[in-house]
């Protein structure tokens, strides 16, 4: 019997391999990309998600990044029912729209609506980079339109929060369109003087960081953020030289005047209700 026993154990040791060492189980611990400290996940997420030793700003999720900003986690969501169709019959669209709709509860890769911060009324949209890498097709392009023209007939402030790698090819010429629609419908904000706060969040590439994204009254973006229209090689083969190190990161736009503000995110809902109460005339 004693036997039995000994014999149960494996007679060779495992030898955890690369991949396997380098993966902390998921859920309990997170490890920080930037510094390699391991955290807790609930940690992670009391810090809204930002690494307590380096500073490293994880992703959020458009759910998550509401809550924290909304008053009470009290929000009112628009046009939740809009789903994209496969106008162009583009190879497996639609089964991967279905798949990051079960992936995420999401139905596009933006969420908008209304709530207050400290009081004050808002237009709120977060986009996700989860489903369909944040990409802007017509229905993402429509959301926001949407959301500015409601800002303009109720004469709230529009604050947006970027996270894309730009425009959906799924949906071709008509994705490339949502960027006029888009600017077209802020535009008209800017005319009625209706206030558009542009956060910009890594990563905002591509056809986003080229329409709406980068058309704030005032353009903020968090830390260590990627922003940028083509990828580093691709201007690096165009122009011939080579780019430096921190190109297209916030710090780097902020330095040449690309954006007002970088705001880390545990200073970001204080800031922006500071912009608010700025641009709200009382009585
Ligand atoms: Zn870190």
């Amino acid at each position: 019997m004693l036997k039995d026993l000994f014999r149960k154990q494996k007679k060779y040791a495992t030898i955890p391999t690369e991949a396997t060492k380098n993966q902390v189980p998921e859920g309990i611990m997170q490890k920080c990309p930037t510094c390699g400290t391991i955290l807790l996940s609930k940690e992670v997420e009391k810090n809204e998600k930002v690494c307590k030793v380096c500073g490293y700003h994880f992703t959020m999720t458009a759910p998550e990044r509401i809550q924290s900003l909304v008053d009470d986690g009290r929000f009112f969501e628009y046009d939740s029912d809009l789903i994209s169709v496969d106008p162009l019959e583009f190879p497996d669209y639609q089964k991967k729209i279905k798949q990051d709709m079960d992936k995420t509860d999401l139905k596009e890769a933006i969420i908008t609506g209304e709530g207050t911060m400290d009081g004050y009324p808002i237009i709120l949209g977060v986009m996700d980079s989860r489903f369909r890498m944040g990409s802007m097709g017509s229905v993402v392009g429509e959301k926001i339109a949407r959301a500015a023209e409601r800002a303009v007939q109720k004469k709230f402030p529009f604050i947006l929060f970027s996270a894309s790698g730009g425009a959906r090819m799924q949906e071709g010429a008509l994705s490339l369109m949502q960027m006029a629609k888009t600017s077209a419908a802020l535009q008209k904000m800017n005319h009625n003087q209706v206030l558009f706060v542009s956060v910009l969040t890594n990563p905002t590439t591509g056809g986003v960081s080229a329409s709406f994204s980068s058309l704030g009254d005032i353009n903020i973006a968090e830390p260590g953020a990627l922003i940028g229209f083509a990828g580093r090689r691709v201007i690096e083969q165009t122009v011939r030289q080579k780019l430096p190190d921190d190109f297209q990161t916030s710090e780097f736009l902020l330095k040449h005047g690309q954006l007002d503000l970088v705001v880390p995110r545990l200073e970001l809902r204080d800031m922006l209700v500071k912009i608010l109460e700025l641009h709200t005339s009382r009585g």
